[in-house]
């Protein structure tokens, strides 16, 4: 039987290992788990962290995912779509700032009028971010949903360059218990390979320690990371929402809160010696349920993190979980906060970089 150190000794693992690596439950191996992930992230893309501005810049949403709080029929939520001057203005703030790379992030929509509006959103945050420090503009992150492959190349040519679409689980059994029958799948695979195939760099991601969700469930997600080949990677422990359907699981929720954010962090070490020089976020669902839960994130191999630079008057609508932080702090407040905290973990913050995925730039290289 191979201990934890074994398996942390070589330089690729089974699913077997992979499942051994995320029951891990002795502090000592958890030390030894974090430090492998941190000297893997050093080697393969260095200590430096990336900034991506996040705005959410509509909530509306045609979908009804049973778990998030902005689904089409919560009746709760005011919906809000930023004007594009607003937008803009945000971009142009964070360009300035010295971010280098914002996403912009919605529910979904895939009808003509909304994807026009992002396409012009971009071409115009693209010319009008252009600076010394940013001779191409900021880079631009879409996480808008599943669109149709026409709609991806629009967008990417427009001036999107990468891409996030969660798939939120691996297993097609769970993610049916996740999600309405409208919503499948395969489609969303289809959409994976559509974005793939546009030229984005292609992120994904899942909910980590959903309902009767099992640690080979979590391993095949990884191993299904690997196999697309992704760029860029955004899970987050699975958090309830209670004015969602999934309610019903608050008890299970409450119950095993300290397993799920310990597994979340888990699986970011993981998927860092696994996919070694892919961007991997720290993302704000672990500082939702810890609130030094980002800066962990980091010191188990992520090197991104997206301050969120929302107006604080609509961060409040777009809960995609409950107890999310930072809803009354101003976006000034958010960058000087992010930059020393992630100076408190002794990293570095990189300003005024696109922050591509090494991954991504060393296959470029390589077919060449
Ligand atoms: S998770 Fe995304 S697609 Fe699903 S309801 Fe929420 S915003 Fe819409």
């Amino acid at each position: 039987m191979k201990t934890i150190q074994d398996i942390l000794n070589q330089k690729d693992f089974s699913k077997e290992d992979l499942i051994n690596l995320l029951k891990i439950n002795t502090q000592e191996n958890l030390d030894l788990l974090k430090e492998s992930a941190n000297n893997l992230m050093l080697e393969s893309v260095g200590s430096n962290v990336y900034l991506r501005g996040l705005i959410e810049f509509s909530n509306y949403c045609v979908n009804d995912c049973y778990y998030c709080g902005i689904r089409k029929s919560n009746a709760e939520v005011h919906r809000y779509l930023l004007s594009k001057k607003e937008i803009l203005d945000l971009a142009i703030w964070a360009a300035e700032k010295g971010y280098g790379s914002i996403v912009l992030q919605s529910g979904e929509r895939a009808d003509e009028n909304f994807v026009s509006f992002v396409e012009e959103c971009i071409v115009e945050i693209k010319e009008n971010t252009k600076s010394e420090n940013l001779p191409n503009g900021l880079g631009i992150t879409l996480s808008i949903g599943e669109l149709s492959l026409n709609q991806y190349e629009r967008l990417f040519k427009a001036g999107a360059h990468r891409y996030l679409l969660r798939i939120e689980t691996t297993n097609s059994d769970l993610f049916k218990q996740i999600h309405p029958e409208t919503q499948s799948f395969e489609r969303r695979l289809e959409s994976l390979n559509c974005i793939k195939t546009t030229g984005y760099q292609l992120g994904t991601g899942v909910m980590i320690g959903l309902p009767n969700q099992t640690y080979e469930d979590l391993a095949n997600d990884l191993l299904f990371f690997k196999e697309i080949d992704i760029d860029m990677l955004g899970m987050g422990p699975y958090i309830v929402h209670l004015s969602t359907p999934m309610k019903i699981y608050k008890d299970y929720y409450f119950e095993n809160q300290k397993e799920i954010y310990a597994l979340a962090l888990k699986m970011v070490a993981t998927a860092r010696l696994l996919l070694k020089d892919v961007n991997i976020a720290s993302t704000t669902a672990l500082q939702a349920m810890y609130p030094w839960g980002r800066e962990e994130g980091l010191l188990f191999g992520a090197n991104v993190v997206m301050p969120n630079i929302t107006p604080n008057e609509f961060r409040k609508e777009y809960l995609l979980y409950n107890n999310k932080p930072c809803l009354e702090d101003n976006k000034g407040d958010c960058f000087t906060c992010t930059i020393s905290r992630i100076e408190s973990v002794g990293r570095k913050t990189v300003l005024n970089k696109w922050g591509d995925s090494q991954h991504f730039t060393n296959k470029l290289r390589q077919n060449a």
